[in-house]
């Protein structure tokens, strides 16, 4: 790979360090320029307040700021990149585009297309392993097929990782930074939200480069002891870096190499490897979809297709009460609070929420999975679908389906004091730690003296646990062999 002027863009890479496109294109080409494009066919139809795109438009200042210090700068357009990307690479007369691999199978079309498009302009497209520690290829079954349940996955990944430590290796950026194209007079300055559509707004969490920095150095004090934490909400345990890892101001492999140091220098106590587990769920979910692309509409295991979800106005109205927080669950209610309100849910209220929509209320699992993907700052499609698939038991999960999560018990084992539920869900702050996991059980008078009057200040349940419980047998009864 030999060019003199290329052209590297951004997606959702959005660092300016440990970058596999940006090394290669530095390594390679003496003139790199930088693109970003706002994709129209994304942003159009988003909220005008969207999180993300706070997120993102943050994120690109920080990485602009940080290519100017390296002698550069970030170009950004706005439009289709089928249409925008071929164009800047003709108006700059660059040699090849150079970008970062995304998996997700809308994102594997449009690259195949933007390959054909610079082909026939005579330029070179060329994708590399950035996002993830290993492809859909890297780690298989000794038949060399690919892996359907994650512990046997995750053996098989942390042995090629001890085969290979070279993986984790940093692509860096500074040495080579002469190779950058400097900014040219008169480069625009970024546009500001407005400029691009969007209400003005600060983003949901610290943003860019920095952000991502200052998340992980406050996480890695509190690592040893994520392995005991991690289930409870209230707690805050977790590192909250799904959303840098969703748009690239980190990186993984940065991550990876510090867990696993920390596991096995001691210094992160059994908290590191459990961690370093999260972030391998993340790659496993990553393969699955890249060799199982049908999961986007269909159920990985096919027998699961012949599940027949409630439908008609009740499932509606079911639908739209587990939306708005408003089940008469106080865990669940608590955790769709938290969503709706800061684009954030904790793992465990995910896997809740999701039982209870799946197999409480008899709701298809890929309502509640477009329902996240409207609303979590951290949406992926392969962590979102493989984690809804996997609460309604439809995917690849070792667990049998007929383990159904009970709202009440996930409550008082993961929430025991009722901490969590009392700062989202303000009508029941004043009830004890017995009372708040269902408070249809305590007494009228004793609710009333707690300014709780059930229907009135908070809903009754939408359902009964043990009822829906025996339909969802049934309904899965359907496929039981196939199980
Ligand atoms: P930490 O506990 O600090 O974990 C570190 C990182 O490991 C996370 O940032 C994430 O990248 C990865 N990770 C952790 N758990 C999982 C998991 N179960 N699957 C895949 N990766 C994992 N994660 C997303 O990033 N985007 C999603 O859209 C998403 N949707 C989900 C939907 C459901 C129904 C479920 C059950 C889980 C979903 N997850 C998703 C996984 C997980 O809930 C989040 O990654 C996690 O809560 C993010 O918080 P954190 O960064 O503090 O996590």
């Amino acid at each position: 790979m030999n060019m003199s002027n290329s052209l590297v863009w951004f997606r959702r890479d959005l660092r300016a360090f440990d970058h596999a496109a940006l090394y290669q294109a530095l390594t390679s080409s003496n003139r790199v320029h930088c693109v970003f494009v706002y994709d129209s066919d994304i942003l159009d139809p988003l909220p005008r307040d969207d999180r993300r795109v706070r997120f993102i438009h943050a994120s690109i200042a920080s990485l602009d700021a940080e290519l100017r210090r390296l002698g550069a700068c970030l170009i950004v357009r706005q439009g289709r990149p089928l249409e925008v990307v071929p164009a800047l690479a003709a108006e700059l007369d660059v040699d090849a585009v150079l970008v970062c691999a995304d998996y997700e199978p809308e994102a594997v079309e449009r690259d195949a297309q933007m390959e054909e498009r610079l082909r026939a302009d005579g330029r070179q497209f060329l994708k590399f392993k950035d996002q993830v520690i290993f492809e859909q290829h890297e780690v298989l079954t000794l038949a060399k097929g690919p892996f359907s349940v994650f512990t046997p996955y995750k053996n098989a990944w942390l042995k090629r990782l001890a085969a290979m430590p070279e993986t984790l290796a940093a692509w860096p950026v500074d040495p080579y930074a002469h190779n950058f194209a400097p900014p040219p007079s008169g480069t625009p300055a970024l546009p500001s939200l407005e400029e691009i559509g969007f209400a003005p707004g600060e983003p949901p969490l610290p943003a860019g480069m920095e952000g991502a920095e200052m998340l992980f150095e406050d996480f890695v004090n509190r690592i040893a002891d994520y392995g005991r934490a991690r289930d409870f909400p209230a707690e805050d345990s977790t590192s909250r870096l799904s959303v840098h890892l969703r748009f690239g101001t980190t990186s993984i492999r940065h991550l990876v190499r510090t867990a696993r140091q920390m596991a096995e220098n001691g210094a992160g106590g059994a908290g590191a490897s459990v961690w370093l587990s999260e972030l391998i769920w993340r790659d496993f979910y990553s393969m699955i979809l890249a060799r199982n692309p049908h999961v986007v509409e269909r159920s990985f295991k096919p027998a699961f297709d012949a599940l027949a979800w409630e439908s008609g106005d009740e499932a509606e109205e079911l639908f739209a009460a587990w939306c708005e927080g408003r089940t008469g669950y106080p865990l669940v209610d608590a955790a769709m609070a938290q969503l709706n309100q800061t684009g954030f849910m904790h793992n465990r209220l995910r896997m809740v929420t999701a039982s209870f929509l799946t197999k409480d209320l008899g709701v298809d699992w890929r309502r509640g999975e477009r329902y996240f993907a409207l609303k979590l700052n951290d949406y992926e499609l392969a962590s979102n679908n493989g984690g809804w698939q996997w609460a309604a038991s439809t995917g690849c999960d070792a667990q049998p389906w007929f383990r159904i999560f009970n709202p009440v018990s996930q409550s008082t084992r993961f929430d025991a004091h009722g901490e969590f539920i009392r700062e989202w869900v303000p009508a029941l702050k004043l009830l004890s730690a017995k009372e708040i996991h269902a408070p249809w059980l305590v007494a009228e008078e004793v609710l009333a003296e707690k300014g709780v009057v059930l229907g009135q200040d908070y809903p009754l349940p939408v359902v009964e646990h043990d009822a829906a419980r025996k339909r969802t047998l049934e309904r899965f009864a359907v496929v039981k062999k196939a199980a």
